[in-house]
């Protein structure tokens, strides 16, 4: 690692803490502003902070690094779809994932290394949780995705517009990070997004939604139902044990009051497994009742478990027993699907990767 360990991230400070720092080193107030300019708005890395004297780019770099390393990068869909492995503060390993449309360009950010939650489709929960990430380690995603931005094809915008925390982790888990990150993308003299530019999904945890209709009014919210009784809920989201679904709809049906916006849902599509018509009964009566979206997903596998994805036209079906009672529903795309979309899957990968290496140099020695 090219840095001790202690080592601040300069990602991790706002632009007061930046001042504050380059106080103690007696700089003009106006360098505090032109690094974190040059960090958040500009996405620069100190070396390309030209107008800064290079013996301070120098100093800056060993002192207050910016902690964002890219160890694996792919792309899909003609170059629309990147996806990286980073690592973060120079510990943390996550995945990111940015798609480019005409009148968009979205990241999905990770919110902790690994998941806790134990969700049975999901790659990132199969990993366990590892650690949650700071705010700045969040947030600092966007600044990849805004440099990769750049070389999406010429048909999409230059920068992000749209953050969705559907990466890995459950938010909701890792809350105050997640709300400081939350600020932290709509600081007008960094990446300066909007608030409804932003939406959180969690697999519903009842006092994390509680707090996001307070603290974050303006910012969309998911919720991964999955299953709509109990029984098959907690089967296949095991936090339904705690949050069982009335409470949860109430939760959902208080933040839709407070905030005036309308909830999604998300819905993994499984083979035999919630992909029936009762399920659809259940879902669109309570799709109905929080004047609900339904974003129905395909299923992809993973390789910790056997459940299977749904025949595509058990998806059209399924759709259209939703639309037939009046709910909006979309199927959503299958982006990048070549490069293991399925959060979690790449670092998975990578991981098997440097297991095969770490074997490898054990033959070989
Ligand atoms: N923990 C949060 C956010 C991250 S998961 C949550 O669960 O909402 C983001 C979305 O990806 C969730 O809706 C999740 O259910 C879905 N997902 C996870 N594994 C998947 C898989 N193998 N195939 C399709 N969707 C998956
Ligand atoms: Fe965690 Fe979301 Fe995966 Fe469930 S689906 S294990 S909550 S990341």
């Amino acid at each position: 690692m090219p840095y001790p360990s202690w080592t601040v991230n300069a990602y991790d400070l706002d632009l007061e803490d930046v001042h504050r720092r380059l106080d103690t080193w007696a700089l003009p107030a106006y360098r505090a502003r032109q690094v974190y300019v040059g960090l958040w708005a500009r996405a620069d890395t100190y070396e390309e902070m030209t107008d800064i004297p290079g013996a301070l780019r120098r100093r800056l770099d060993a002192e207050l690094p910016a902690r964002l390393e890219v160890l694996m990068e792919r792309s899909a869909d003609r170059g629309a779809t990147r996806k990286a492995l980073l690592r973060l503060g120079g510990r943390h390993v996550i995945e990111s994932v940015v798609m480019g449309y005409r009148s968009r360009v979205t990241i999905c950010v990770s919110t902790q290394v690994g998941c806790a939650m134990g969700c049975v489709f999901c790659a990132t929960g199969q990993m366990g949780l590892e650690g949650n990430l700071t705010a700045g380690e969040i947030a600092s995603q966007v600044v990849w995705a805004n440099r990769a931005a750049r070389s999406l094809p010429e048909w999409t915008p230059r920068r992000v517009t749209n953050v969705v925390f559907m990466g890995m982790g459950e938010p909701m888990a890792n809350y105050r990070a997640t709300s400081a990150a939350i600020v932290r993308l709509q600081d007008p003299a960094g990446l300066a997004l909007g608030a409804r530019h932003v939406t959180v999904s969690t697999v519903g945890l009842v006092p994390g939604i509680r707090r996001l209709g307070v603290d974050h009014p303006q910012v969309g919210l998911a919720i991964s139902l999955h299953a709509a009784d109990d029984e098959l809920r907690t089967r296949l989201v095991p936090p339904n044990r705690w949050w069982p679904l009335a409470e949860l709809e109430a939760a959902v049906a208080a933040w839709r009051d407070r905030t005036g916006r309308r909830p999604s849902i998300e819905w993994t599509m499984i083979d035999g497994t919630n992909d029936d018509d009762r399920q659809a009964a259940l879902l669109a009566a309570t799709a109905r009742r929080l004047a609900a979206h339904v974003n129905l997903i395909p299923m992809n596998p993973t390789p910790g478990s056997d459940l299977r994805p749904s025949p595509r036209s058990r998806v059209q079906t399924f759709a259209g027993a939703l639309r037939a009672k009046g709910i909006p529903v979309t199927v959503r795309d299958t982006r990048g699907r070549a490069i293991d979309a399925a959060c979690g899957q790449l670092r998975l990968e990578a991981a098997d990767v440097s297991a095969e290496r770490g074997a490898r140099r054990a033959e070989a020695g």
